[in-house]
């Protein structure tokens, strides 16, 4: 049996198995969640994670170098720059657009009164931003801070290449080392069934089908958005800019999908995401590794998708209305919190802090979607990293066409 059939049986499985408990037999669910589910998806999420920032070096100081003259370098940079943040922006607006048709907010009595949510502050983005180049590199290694490390990469991997034959030997050991990192996704891949049905029986199993129920309509929308913003955002450019069939690239990617939907972590996937784009969707090596770990560390369509509907939610919530120039400057922010969004479960809810904070709607309001967020986590996470796959075969596709115009010319 394929390993992404496999995966996605155990999604089901463990689906039904967290239902089935949570609604026949909560004690014997918590047992088994401390003894069980918790450990089998701990012990997957520690194995992908323990490649996560060896994979984001090794990767992007080869794709770096791989790019060689650093006009590629600065064409590719554009290019998936520009891609990430139009489909971000597309997919506010149409996570905003559906909260207005369906108002989610307005469908049931909401106990704004009691709600409360402590904020935790959020590092400002300007910060982030300013930040991107590590005062020190080991630092930045040990905290694993993605956008740091990709600047060193980058770095290096520039390096690399103007220095050519002189560091011949070092690029040699950054290939090998990419190696035997690839090579242990595709070993941990195999523990991934399991843990997957860990991860999804305890996620279900805990979240009480009641706050389900009551939050039905917000998780509809967000869910409908995210399909949406799959089909019509990615498919057309696929379609359009890649010239690819869009129901290929979506069932070769399915494998990646499916680790994002139980790790709930654009990071956690980023190894497999990248050997699955490598493997099945011909993205040559140095594109994959220069697009997809910068995009799993500041593109997420997914999460600014949950963004525009939750603040819409929020406000109809409260019975507050939004003026065009707010849902503006909610478009502007939630692009920018999305950025700044870590790609690790629930950070996504947490940024949404700053959205609100920016039209003025109460923070608090986060309490009426909190019980539900780690369900959603689990699609938008998938959302996610299919930008970035989508970006990356974009870039492989137009990249190609450019090579062919230079070699006519
Ligand atoms: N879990 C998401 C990711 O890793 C981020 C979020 O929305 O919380 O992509």
């Amino acid at each position: 049996m394929k390993l992404s059939t496999k995966i996605i049986i155990a999604l089901i499985v463990g689906l039904v198995v967290g239902l089935v408990l949570n609604l026949t037999a909560l004690d014997l669910f918590q047992h088994l969640n401390t003894y069980l589910f918790t450990p089998l998806g701990k012990i997957f999420l520690n194995l992908i994670n323990m490649l996560v920032v060896p994979i984001v070096f090794f990767s992007i100081v080869l794709g770096t170098a791989g790019l060689g003259d650093p006009k590629k370098l600065g064409r590719i940079g554009v290019k998936t720059i520009s891609y990430f943040l139009i489909t971000t922006c597309i997919a506010i607006i149409i996570g905003i657009a559906l909260a207005y048709v369906f108002e989610p907010g307005h469908a049931g009595d909401f106990d704004t009164e009691n709600a409360s949510f402590e904020a935790k502050e959020a590092p400002p983005v300007s910060e982030t931003l300013l930040n991107i180049i590590p005062k020190n590199p080991v630092q930045a290694f040990v905290e694993g801070n993605m956008l740091q490390i990709i600047t060193f990469s980058i770095f290096v991997g520039f390096a690399l290449t103007m220095l050519g034959e002189k560091t011949k030997g070092l690029l040699k050991i950054v290939e090998q080392g990419n190696e035997v990192m690839m090579y242990l996704v595709n070993v941990i891949m195999k523990f991934a069934p399991y843990g997957a049905f860990g991860l999804i029986a305890s996620a279900v199993g805990s979240q009480g089908i009641d706050a389900v129920k009551a939050m039905g309509l917000y998780m509809f929308v967000v869910l409908l958005a995210l399909v949406v913003h799959m089909l019509f955002t990615y498919g057309s450019s696929i379609y359009i800019l890649a010239k690819r069939n869009p129901f290929t690239f979506f069932k070769d990617f399915s494998p990646a999908m499916s680790v994002a939907f139980s790790t709930s972590s654009s990071n956690a996937t980023l190894p497999v995401s990248m050997n699955v784009a490598q493997t099945k969707l011909k993205v040559p090596e140095h594109i994959s590794s220069f697009v997809q770990p910068l995009g799993a560390t500041i593109n997420m369509d997914g999460t600014a998708i949950m963004q525009g509907v939750a603040t819409i939610f929020i406000a109809q919530a409260y019975g507050l209305d939004l003026t065009f120039t707010q849902l503006v400057t909610v478009v502007l922010t939630a692009v920018l919190a999305s950025i700044g969004t870590a790609g690790v479960p629930g950070v996504g809810l947490i940024m949404l802090a700053m959205v609100l904070k920016s039209v003025n709607l109460p923070v608090e309001g986060i309490a009426l979607i909190i019980g539900i967020d780690r369900l959603l986590d689990m699609a938008r996470t998938a959302v996610n990293i299919t930008g970035d796959a989508a970006c990356a075969v974009i870039v492989t596709e137009t990249e190609k066409k450019h090579a062919a115009k230079e070699m006519t010319a």
